[in-house]
């Protein structure tokens, strides 16, 4: 069993960048669970299958492979095969991927393929279930959130400086209901774990983000279990 530190939040709460940054200053390995999720839902969208398709979205758990491997330390997320990491950034495939996922196969698939990278290497893990219900014994647990104008403020940046072109007020209608997804589902709702620390980052610089994180590690290595190579 790898050291494992879990990240779960609301989306644009900024779990990808300290997750990455994180993982790096650890020596660990960057599990982006958001990114497995997308790149199902890339493969609905080709197929023309909508989201309340349940029985086509069942089936096609069983065609799409959804693998991963690591090129220079960052995730690259393989769909039958292609790297798709960058066709998976985008609102269309991030809204399909909060709508598809609510579907307990794609959970299961998904589920299964981020345990056994847990067990094989220390990993930080990013997702919306990982403290609750992926990772449920990890030795570090954060919820981390913001509110949801800087939320969108973080991403309508994100997407500008990738030279989309964005309207901060739908972002947002789109963070509201994708978070309303998220926590109300049956199947591994969003929400904070008993045992996991919250972090909400709306005031804070990401550095400040990553000296708490890096802090709450160093905590655990009080308790007798090292978390630095
Ligand atoms: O984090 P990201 O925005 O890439 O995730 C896309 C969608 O995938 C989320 O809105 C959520 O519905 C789903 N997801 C999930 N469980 C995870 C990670 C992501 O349900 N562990």
């Amino acid at each position: 069993m790898g050291r494992q530190i879990a990240i779960d939040g609301p989306a644009g709460a900024g779990k990808s960048t300290i997750a990455r940054s994180l993982a790096k200053k650890l020596g660990y390995i960057y599990v982006d669970t958001g990114a497995m999720y997308r790149a199902m839902a890339l493969y609905l969208l080709r197929k023309g299958i909508a989201a309340d398709e349940t029985e086509k979205i069942e089936a096609a758990c069983g065609d799409a492979d959804v693998s991963i491997v690591f090129a220079d330390g960052e995730q690259q997320v393989l769909l039958n095969g292609e790297n798709v990491n960058g066709l998976i950034r985008t609102e269309e495939v991030g809204n399909m991927a909060s709508a598809s996922s609510v579907n307990p196969k794609v959970r299961e698939k998904m589920t299964e393929l981020q345990r056994k990278l847990g067990e094989e290497s220390d990993v930080v893990m990013d997702g919306r279930d990982i403290g609750t219900f992926v990772l449920p014994k990890a030795d570090v647990k954060i919820y981390l959130t913001a509110s949801v104008a800087e939320r969108a403020r973080r991403r309508a940046l994100e997407y500008e400086q990738k030279g989309m072109t964005v309207d901060v007020a739908k972002i947002a209608a789109d963070i509201e209901e994708r978070d309303y997804r998220d926590m109300h589902r049956e199947h591994a709702p969003l929400r904070q774990a008993e045992d996991a620390v919250l972090v909400d980052s709306s005031d804070m610089t990401i550095e400040q983000v990553e000296a708490r994180l890096m802090e709450l590690c160093a905590a655990k290595k009080d308790d007798g279990k090292s978390f630095f190579a």
